[in-house]
């Protein structure tokens, strides 16, 4: 297969130094994307500048230092809400990525509207920082958690959820896209059903930002959360956008400095969104690093980047599915471009450990998401996820590398 030529992929590889080495005297191929992205020389010395000539803590100071950075704090955010198309930047939350947002709504959102006998609804496809938080507001509040079904492709089961939303069903909340087998939910419409029942959805946005356009007014959620790791941004830093609404009326789930108002011994009033939410010192530099990120992201172009990586998903699928006694995990209609697979007789951990050898760098066991391996009977798999920066090239070693892999444990 040829590359897609009006997409320079060698150019783009050039922005991301770590790409360019070698580990176990093999040329690097870093086929790992879904655990977390490499990021681009932009990046980086957008984060060298502020440390070196602007650091300063935000929003308190009167000098020129604190004021400047200030101003690109909240451009950063300006910066996100036109990423995901947020109605307001003050819908737009900074937080340590992912895991923090999903634990901050579950807290909460689940002190406001969450009472003994209401539901929460996941699906069996989560990440486990979408399942634990809603566990432990179940503890806490005395509520249900009820988990969508999946069908063997990896793909939700639209009657099922349907059926499941009752008079006592408080939230859902689910991944827009997989990390373990690449599914691309039916948000649309899992929105559009829930609305129906005056329901509020949150989406785990950890493996969509980076992979298609995202638009939180199009798609009409309530919640949209990420990482800005997996975006090329720098680790520790992410979003909880929450539509105005909710986060008006949902109390803070931390206290303390930025986050208040006015503050005497008797009584405390907090601050306006987004600070609100965003109690204490900021990581402002990562904020600004990953608002860097995102404008890399959008000069590369997003649909570009997304034609690039069904082209290797293609790609990959057909090379892999050439292996004879290689099972792939997730084969929904539509997917991002992750690949989890088993070799038959061979424990994933081992083909791992082989293709490290070679160079080639992925993930193994069960991507925090040990229900849904459960669900397939399995372990864990081998996980091949690719980025703007992969090459049809590096497909063909990984293609060559697990060939070598059968022939080694044969
Ligand atoms: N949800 C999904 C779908 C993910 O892929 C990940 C990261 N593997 C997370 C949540 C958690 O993200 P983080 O560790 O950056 O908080």
């Amino acid at each position: 297969m040829n590359q897609d030529v009006s997409y320079d992929v060698s150019a783009i590889r050039q922005d991301f130094p770590i790409l360019n080495q070698y580990v176990h005297n093999k040329p690097l191929s870093y086929l790992d994307n879904a655990a977390t992205t490499q990021k681009p020389q932009t990046v980086i010395d957008r984060v060298h500048k502020i440390y070196a000539r602007q650091n300063s803590n935000i929003h308190r100071g009167v000098h020129f230092l604190s004021n400047q950075l200030t101003e690109e704090y909240e451009q950063a955010r300006e910066q996100v809400r036109q990423f995901i198309n947020a109605k307001h930047a003050r819908e737009v939350i900074f937080t340590s990525g992912t895991t923090h947002s999903i634990n901050a709504i579950a807290y909460s959102f689940g002190e406001k509207y969450i009472h003994e006998g209401d539901e929460v609804i996941i699906t069996g496809l989560e990440h486990h920082a979408n399942i634990v938080p809603w566990q432990a507001l179940r503890e806490r509040k005395n509520a249900r958690l009820k988990v969508v079904p999946i069908n063997d492709r990896g793909e939700i089961q639209m009657d099922a959820y349907e059926r499941m939303i009752s008079s006592k069903t408080k939230i859902i909340a689910l991944s827009h896209i997989s990390n373990s087998l690449g599914t691309i939910n039916d948000v649309k419409r899992i929105i559009e059903v829930a609305h129906q029942h005056n329901i509020p959805v949150l989406l785990d946005g950890a493996q969509s930002i980076q992979h298609q356009q995202v638009d939180v007014q199009d798609m009409d959620c309530d919640f949209y959360v990420f990482s800005g790791h997996k975006v090329y941004g720098p680790n520790g830093t992410g979003v909880l956008y929450g539509k105005e609404k909710w986060l008006e009326e949902m109390p803070p789930y931390q206290t303390g400095g930025e986050m208040i108002q006015k503050v005497t011994f008797d009584k405390t009033t907090y601050n306006e969104l987004p600070l609100k939410f965003e109690a204490g010192t900021p990581n402002y530099v990562g904020a600004i690093g990953m608002a860097e990120a995102l404008r890399y992201v959008e000069k590369t172009g997003i649909q570009a980047i997304a034609r690039h990586e069904s082209q290797m998903l293609r790609h990959a699928t057909q090379k892999l599915q050439e292996i004879p006694g290689l099972t792939i995990y997730g084969t929904a209609e539509r997917k991002i471009s992750v690949l989890s697979f088993l070799i038959d007789g061979i424990h994933h951990y081992d083909t791992g450990m082989v293709l490290d050898k070679m160079g080639i760098a992925v993930r193994t066991g069960h991507h925090c998401t040990e229900p849904l391996m459960n669900h397939f009977g399995i372990e864990g798999t081998v996980r091949a996820s690719f980025a703007m920066y992969n090459t049809l090239d590096e497909i063909d070693q990984l293609y060559h590398a697990l060939l070598k892999v059968k022939q080694m444990f044969s």
